[in-house]
């Protein structure tokens, strides 16, 4: 795919591992069979997603001539800890711009998880701004203090969902067809988180391009079904543009869901806090409360209400961020 021709930084040496769950499809006992794409064993500190969009975002920082990283999100970001991660590695600079959660009920611990790792990588964070803060700007804004001092910052977008990052999951989607060509295994079905879009997004550029006919379903993690459709369909077809693939991707191709995101992004439902529980007792996988527990929780509902025939195949992609499960230890006790 032509992708090739953008730079790329070659984090993986490896593709992630395809594993069954024979106890837990056993346990559902209606029919279906559920793999997993262990994207949570991507390299990088602690794993994840993210480090798939770094490959290309950092080699676009590096051939801008940057020496200092930007990027955002919440307390419990992933993407934070995975930029601070590969900046180190990459000898590069990184400041995070960190945002509190929204007023809820449920108060996770933000001494601990993605955010005492952050510190503990070195990545320089500033005063914790306020949820509804316009991010984007104040990004812009500590870039511009930064070439005042004669730095050369690149910015990277919340979640790394750009055209750019997402040209990683464009590169899983090819990966992945690969692996179940190898393991002559028929996936039918694949779910998958839906937060920042690039990961579901790529995904979808990706598999229209090799003509797969696999369905992918997202599980959102924050907005509204249409909301989150619109921004998945115009990130993959950005996505597809950039790289030269002709044919629009088709409204119908792009399904998300937003029955299981409960009072609100990181907060805490009970079906995640069973789900979590569930994988990790039959198969000793450890799920992330904000992302991977919803989207399984998500995936086992589907299932019960028979959305998935008798006989299917169900790839799940587990997308990292175990270590959020520290500064939410309070849901298990
Ligand atoms: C960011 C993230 C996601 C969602 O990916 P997007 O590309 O933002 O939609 C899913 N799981 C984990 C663990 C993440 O950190």
């Amino acid at each position: 795919m032509n992708y090739k021709n953008y730079p790329r930084r070659h984090y993986l040496q490896y593709p992630t591992p395809i594993e069954h769950l024979p106890q837990l499809s056993n346990y559902l006992g209606c029919g279906v069979e559920i793999f997993v794409k262990r994207d949570d064993l991507l390299p990088g500190a602690a794993g994840g997603n993210k480090t798939r969009k770094l490959e290309f975002l950092v080699a676009d920082a590096l051939k801008e001539g940057a020496d200092t990283l930007i990027t955002c999100g919440s307390m419990q970001s992933n993407h934070c800890r995975l930029t601070a991660s590969w900046a180190v590695k990459e000898g590069l600079d990184c400041h995070l711009i960190l945002k509190s959660g929204s007023e809820s009920s449920y108060k996770e611990d933000n001494t601990s998880g993605n955010y005492f790792l952050n510190k503990l990588l070195g990545a320089k964070i500033g005063d914790i701004v306020h949820a509804n803060s316009d991010l984007d700007s104040l990004m812009i804004d500590k870039a511009d203090l930064l070439k005042q001092e004669g730095k050369r910052p690149y910015i990277i977008p919340i979640g790394g969902s750009n055209s750019i990052g997402t040209i990683g999951y464009v590169a899983c989607a090819e990966e992945t067809i690969a692996q179940l060509r190898a393991m002559k295994l028929d996936i039918n079905h694949i779910v998958i988180p839906s937060g920042s879009a690039g990961t579901q997004a790529g995904i979808i550029a990706g598999m229209t391009h090799i003509n797969d006919n696999i369905q992918v379903h997202g599980i959102n993690v924050s907005r509204k079904k249409i909301e989150q459709e619109n921004l998945v369909l115009n990130l993959a077809n950005e996505t597809a543009g950039k790289l030269g693939y002709s044919d629009k991707i088709p409204k119908d191709f792009v399904t998300c869901y937003d029955e299981y995101v409960g009072e609100g992004y990181a907060i805490p439902t009970k079906e995640m806090i069973e789900t979590v529980k569930l994988f990790a007792r039959l198969e000793g996988l450890l799920l992330d409360p904000v992302y991977s527990g919803k989207a399984a929780a998500g995936m086992l509902d589907l299932i019960k209400q028979g959305k998935f025939k008798k006989g299917s195949k169900i790839l799940f992609f587990h997308t990292g961020g175990v270590p959020a499960l520290y500064s939410y230890m309070n849901c298990w006790k």
